[in-house]
C-alpha cells in the first residue's frame, strides 16, 4: 500500500529525513516511535503534502502510484488521512459543515456523487455516538474551544466519516486522560482494522499500544528508521529508552 524508499526532506534548508524506508501493506498497523526531534511529524507532513516539507530525494508510492506528485488534495482524495498532533480550529465553518465537505470531495475522488444532508447527519451522529461525542459537538466550530480529548475524538469522528485506506495519526495520544485514550484506541481498531486498510501511528509512548496493537514497531532517529521489531520493541523501548534501543 505504501512504499517509502530512500526518502531524504528539508524543512527551513536542513535535511530532516535522511534515507528513510519502510513499507506498509494493506491490513497492517505500523508504529513509529522516536525521541523527539526525530523527525516523526516531518515524515507525516510530508506524506500528506504539506507546504515547506520537501522532498529532496528517494521515493514514495501509495497503491502503486507516485504519491510525491500529488498534491495535498490528491493525496486525500486518493484515500490518506492524516491525523495532527495539534488538530486546527476553524471558526466560523461548523464541523458539520466541514466534515460534509471532506467527505463529499473524497466522494469526488472516488467518481461517486454528495451525500444528502439527511444521509450525511445520520453517518455523523453514529460516528459521535461511537466516539461517546455530544451531536451538540458537531454544530459547533470545528475544534474551536474543544478540550484536547474532544479534538481527538473530533478527529476520529472525522476519520470514521471518511473512511481513509492509510491513516497517518501523529501523536494521537497526546495529552489525552484514560477514557479518551481508550475511545481513540477504540476508533482506529473500528474504523482502521480491515484487510484492505492501514494505519501509520506516530507516537512517543507505549500507552496507545496497549489498546490498538501493532503489528510492527520501528524506531525513527535521526531521519531514519534504525530498528523495526513486533510490539515487544515498544516494550524494550518504554523500559530501556530509545538511547539504549536505537543504538
Ligand atoms: P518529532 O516529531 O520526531 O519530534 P519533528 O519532525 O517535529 O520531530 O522535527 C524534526 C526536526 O525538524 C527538529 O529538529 C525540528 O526542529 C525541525 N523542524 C520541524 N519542523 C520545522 C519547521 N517548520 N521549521 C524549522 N524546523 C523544523
Ligand atoms: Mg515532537
Ligand atoms: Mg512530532
Amino acid at each position: 500500500m505504501l512504499k517509502i524508499d530512500n526518502l531524504r526532506a528539508e524543512v527551513d534548508g536542513k535535511e530532516i529525513l535522511k534515507g528513510l524506508s519502510l513499507d506498509v501493506n494493506a491490513g497492517e498497523v505500523h508504529a513509529i516511535m522516536g525521541p523527539n526531534g526525530a523527525g516523526k511529524s516531518t515524515l507525516g507532513y510530508v506524506l500528506g503534502g504539506r507546504p515547506g516539507y520537501e522532498p529532496t530525494g528517494g521515493s514514495v508510492t501509495f497503491a502503486g502510484e507516485d504519491l510525491l506528485e500529488k498534491s495535498a488534495h490528491e493525496r486525500a482524495a486518493a484515500g490518506l488521512f492524516l491525523g495532527f498532533q495539534y488538530p486546527v480550529e476553524i471558526p466560523g465553518i461548523s464541523n458539520v459543515q466541514f466534515l460534509r465537505e471532506a467527505l463529499n470531495a473524497q466522494r469526488r475522488g472516488r467518481g461517486e456523487g454528495p451525500l444528502s444532508g439527511g444521509e450525511f447527519l445520520k453517518l455523523a451522529r453514529a460516528q459521535a455516538d461511537a466516539l461517546g461525542m455530544d451531536h451538540e459537538m458537531l454544530k459547533r466550530p470545528v475544534n474551536v474551544g474543544f478540550s484536547g480529548g474532544e479534538k481527538k475524538r473530533n478527529e476520529m469522528v472525522q476519520m470514521g466519516i471518511i473512511g481513509p485506506k492509510l491513516a497517518i495519526l501523529d501523536e494521537t495520544d497526546s495529552g489525552l486522560d484514560i477514557d479518551a485514550l481508550k475511545a481513540v484506541g477504540e476508533g482506529i481498531n473500528r474504523i482502521m482494522r480491515a484487510p484492505d486498510k492501514a494505519v501509520l501511528l506516530i507516537t512517543h509512548y507505549q500507552r496507545l499500544l496497549d489498546y490498538v496493537q501493532p503489528d510492527f514497531v520501528h524506531v525513527l532517529a535521526e531521519g531514519r528508521i534504525v530498528r523495526s521489531g513486533g510490539p515487544e520493541l515498544a516494550h524494550e523501548l518504554e523500559r530501556e529508552g530509545y538511547g539504549a534501543v536505537a543504538a
